[in-house]
């Protein structure tokens, strides 16, 4: 039995999480979960899954059938990161941003596993938490398809033998459109992702391709790669979730239909595999397609690059602006392009290279330029 504190519990991974420790009722036990602002949604999920602990966003007068611990907002969350009361503990971290990257700190300190579907921990501060895995030994699994099907490639091999990970990408919802025809796409065109269903900052994150910029550096810190041995191709169906290639020539490839509950499932009982309800893909006629993704066609993947290889602040400083500049597109501030500029401008500051790296400095950092961006096309 796997004790589970689920952060971002409604969200989209969050309920997909929900639904498969539902299915595996023998296997897990949800303790804690911090919850929306969805509070009809909040009660259902409390009175289903009963947990010890709930965090809530705020302060509300939402009466439940029993009375667990209640804790609200930011020292909330790191409320439930740091209770512990069982052996086997795992938190699975479906926050979006910035803030679930102090959770993962704290749970990790309090010796939990960590399921990990928030982006901003290993690309903010990929060094930070690889030492603190290390030092209170706990383990990391990746929430995402592509870095679970590189998980499933590489278990069992040497590392050593690897040439290349490569990382699939569908595209996002412009994959058909030029540059120029990028001109004025709006706020919905932009959320139509057309494989996967997804919250809308990581869905806009696809359409930039930033977020497989940000895949590529969590692979780099989840596998221990290096950046010149990570690729990423188009494959526009979302089948090959992503591949290793080996020195002798082989590659391995994890495929199945786009179900984010596979990978969920993977995270939490890796290396096992869970019984689940998920879409069967269907192998007979089946046609896949790969080509060349383009830096050009989508700068924001090199811009996850050039940060990488700048280093220390600047992930955070490339994590930020992205922030910043999602959240101004998706409450109409800015145009779709306007995003990728934003990052470069900041990225290509070399102010930041004197600030020294350390988890007080990125998230400080953070909170401030995201604060700062934001202002600047608010006024
Ligand atoms: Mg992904």
């Amino acid at each position: 039995m796997k004790y589970i504190y689920l952060v971002g519990a409604s969200g989209s991974i969050g309920t997909q999480t929900l639904d498969v420790i539902k299915q595996n009722p023998n296997d897990f036990k949800v303790v804690g979960l911090s919850l929306g602002r969805d509070l009809k949604l909040a009660k259902e999920i409390i009175e289903e899954f009963k947990p010890e602990i709930v965090c809530f966003r705020e302060k509300n007068d939402l009466k439940l059938s029993y009375n667990p611990i209640i804790v609200y907002g930011d020292s909330g969350l790191l409320e439930i990161a740091s209770y512990h009361k069982y052996d086997n503990e795992l938190f699975v971290n479906a926050l979006v941003g910035i803030a679930g990257l102090n959770p993962t700190v704290y749970a990790i300190k309090s010796r939990k596993n960590i399921a990990l579907a928030n982006k901003e921990t290993l690309v903010v501060a990929g060094d930070i938490i690889k030492s603190l895995i290390k030092e209170y030994n706990v383990m990391l699994t990746p929430i995402d398809s592509e870095h679970s099907a590189i998980l499933e490639c590489l278990t069992g091999e040497d590392k050593a033998d690897v040439k290349k990970l490569i990382i699939t990408a569908s595209g996002g919802s412009f994959r058909d459109k030029t540059r120029e025809q990028l001109k004025g796409v709006s706020k919905d065109q932009a959320l139509n992702h057309p494989n996967w269903k997804m919250g809308s900052k990581i869905t806009i994150d696809s359409a930039t391709m930033m977020n497989k910029g940000f895949e590529v550096i969590e692979a780099h810190y989840l596998f221990d790669i290096p950046y010149e041995k990570i690729s990423t191709i188009l494959h526009k169906e979302s089948i090959v979730h992503s591949m290793v290639e080996y020195n002798d020539g082989v590659i391995k490839a994890a495929i199945g239909s786009a179900d984010m509950r596979t990978p969920i499932a993977y995270a939490l009982r890796y290396p096992s595999h869970s019984k689940l309800n998920s879409k069967p893909l269907s192998l007979i006629g089946l046609n896949l397609s790969f080509e060349e993704l383009s830096h050009d066609r989508f700068p924001c993947l090199s811009y996850a690059y050039q940060a990488a290889k700048k280093g220390g602040c600047y992930l955070a400083v490339l994590n930020a602006s992205n922030e910043a500049a999602v959240w101004l597109f998706l409450n109409d501030y800015i145009e779709f392009l306007d995003i990728e500029k934003i990052i470069y401008d900041e990225i290509s500051n070399p102010k930041y290279s004197k600030i020294e790296y350390n988890l007080e400095n990125v998230l400080s950092l953070s909170t401030k330029l995201i604060n700062e961006i934001k202002e600047r096309y608010i006024k």
